[in-house]
């Protein structure tokens, strides 16, 4: 039968962002500078991590920046390793593949990559900014500040779908939106769901525990989102918010799992950022306007995308 929407692959979306990355380095290079170098650390057995990494390398590669992996045998050493990336002038980004050690200490891990070269943008500066809605590093406004790469693929990806109002005020152009993250990690799913609150629109964040609110408030009369509980995960109130989304979107890390397709309203944009499949794909595809089933690939722009935005503002600094 017919199909009402579109499917939108991530990797036509990267593609404008890779081009533009192209011409800044070749721009670079023509000016008589080296190659950036991006630095990925693996210090895990898993086969994901390595083919996140093969893909990196690959796509570094198209556009004339260089990668190299490092690998761990011994994660006990990752620590130095990182340290010393950080104080070496020719690498000008650092990613470590997590998890690592599956605990806490991954989140301390993050923390040591040095701030200036951190391009998932995951140090607690860039989260803080996230949270608080501030933009910029300096208060002259000369230096943007960073976002963690994948809620920023989800932003971008959600810009190229038209669903940001480029008509409204920058800040404001997701004003009468209503989103639905399924995720709520430190790593995508928060930063997400309050990173579209901050731009105008109302966004129930769903974890595997409860459902919460994040808005700017009435008229958003507010700076920076806030965020109400609503009540615990139930399937009553998942389909309740789900009424009028907008967008759906989700990140849940397990094969099994499938976002009910009956509460996805008609005509909806449904993103998926988990390595699974959380759609049931036939389902979806009669039922949204807009589908993408992947991020993986704009996640990678971004993070090359922050690295030329952290070597800009490196030189900003030493003006
Ligand atoms: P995580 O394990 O830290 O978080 C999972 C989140 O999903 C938690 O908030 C949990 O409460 C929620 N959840 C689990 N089951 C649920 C359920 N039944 N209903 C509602 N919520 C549920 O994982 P993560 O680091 O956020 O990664 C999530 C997924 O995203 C993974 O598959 C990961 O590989 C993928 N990922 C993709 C990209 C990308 O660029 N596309 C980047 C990072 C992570």
């Amino acid at each position: 039968s017919l199909k009402p929407g579109r499917t939108i692959l991530a990797s036509s979306i990267a593609k404008l962002y890779l081009e533009e990355i192209k011409t800044r380095v070749a721009a670079l290079r023509a000016a008589g500078r080296r190659a950036p170098l991006l630095v990925g650390f693996l210090a895990n057995d898993d086969p994901a991590s390595e083919t996140y990494a093969n893909w990196t390398g690959k796509t570094c590669e198209s556009l004339g920046i260089s990668y190299e992996l490092r690998k761990f045998e011994d994660r006990d050493y990752l620590e130095e390793g990182i340290m010393a990336a950080n104080g070496d002038d020719a690498v000008d980004g650092i990613m470590v593949y997590f998890p690592v050690f599956g605990n806490a200490q991954d989140q301390y891990l993050q923390q040591i990559v040095s701030r200036e070269k951190d391009v998932e943008g995951l140090n607690l500066v860039y989260y803080q900014n996230l949270y608080h809605n501030v933009r910029w590093l300096d208060d002259a406004r000369q230096l943007k500040s960073i976002l963690p790469c994948t809620p920023l693929a989800v932003v971008k990806i959600l810009e190229y779908l038209k669903i940001y109002n480029p008509l409204l005020p920058e800040g404001n152009q997701m004003y009468g939106k209503k989103c639905v993250v399924v995720n709520r990690s430190e790593i995508v799913g928060r930063p997400l769901a309050a990173l579209l609150a901050n731009d105008g629109a109302v966004t129930y964040s769903v974890d595997v525990n409860n459902i919460q609110k994040f808005t700017r408030g009435e008229k958003l009369k507010f700076q920076r989102h806030h965020v109400e509980d609503l009540g615990d995960n139930s399937p009553e109130l998942l389909q309740e918010v789900c009424r009028d989304a907008d967008v759906i979107i989700t990140g849940v890390p397990s094969a099994n799992y499938k976002f009910p397709t009956e509460y996805i309203p008609e005509g909806a944009a449904c993103i998926n950022f988990s390595s699974f499949k959380n759609f049931v794909d036939e389902e979806v595809k009669n039922k949204a306007s807009l589908y993408v089933p992947m991020t993986g690939k704009v996640t990678i722009a971004m993070l090359l995308r922050n690295m030329l935005r952290l070597a800009e503002n490196r030189e900003k600094l030493a003006q």
